[in-house]
């Protein structure tokens, strides 16, 4: 079984996908961070994100530490949006993601174009949202936990602007598959999400399998 979770910054889909993945027995991935680590990449050696070349160069990741703290950093994930709307940075990601999808017995990815480019024929996709309050107010509680000085309304600017460049870019931009279903977690908890998640796949099987 292939699930498909896409959704904007801080809607709650990894958690919701981690969720899914352990409850299922899947592998999984977080494509995010295969685009923070090429944008970790490109920064540690000096490259311009306005290069598209040079931004496809950092795609080359193989040296990346995949736990390396900084590939969370708001900096990093500022450079991944950025580059992520390169043509030559998607190709370059692609069929790392397209080969996970396809290992046997299935996995679970999360991203933005998860559903619609690197597994349209996922047999289960989630469009987990919020409102960009909401999701600005869970980024900033969670960077005050990690002891950095913002504000709320910066933060907010900042999720806006991803928004914007998610959904405005022409290339994999993020948009709603047509056949998948959507969770809207903005009066939800983490635990109630997770529950409304997992069963939606509980849904989709039962009627793929019918
Ligand atoms: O999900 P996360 O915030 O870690 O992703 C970092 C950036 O990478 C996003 O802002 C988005 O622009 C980009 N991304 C993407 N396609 C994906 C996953 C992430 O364009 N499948």
């Amino acid at each position: 079984m292939i699930v498909a979770v896409d959704g904007p910054a801080a809607s709650g889909k990894g958690t919701i996908a981690k969720a899914i993945a352990r409850k299922f027995e899947l592998p999984y991935m977080d494509t995010g961070l295969l685009y923070r680590a090429a944008a970790l990449n490109l920064l540690q050696s000096g490259g311009d994100p306005e290069s598209e070349f040079a931004a496809a160069r950092a795609c080359d990741i193989s040296q990346i530490d995949f736990d390396d703290p900084e590939l969370k950093s708001e900096g990093v994930g500022g450079v991944a949006s950025r580059i992520s709307g390169y043509p030559l940075v998607r190709n370059a990601l692609l069929e790392r993601q397209r080969h996970f999808a396809a290992r046997p017995g299935g996995a679970v990815l999360d991203g933005r174009d998860i559903g619609t480019v690197i597994a349209p024929d996922a047999d289960v996709k989630l469009f987990v949202t919020a409102t960009p309050e909401v999701r600005a107010n869970r980024r900033f509680e969670e960077l005050k936990r990690m002891g950095l000085h913002v504000t709320f309304d910066d933060v907010l600017i900042d999720i806006r602007a991803r928004d914007a460049r998610d959904q405005g870019r022409e290339t994999a931009p993020l948009v709603m598959a047509e056949d998948a279903v959507l969770l809207d977690t903005t009066t939800l908890g983490v635990e109630a999400a997770i529950a409304e998640a997992i069963a939606a796949v509980e849904r989709s099987t039962a009627a793929n399998d019918a």
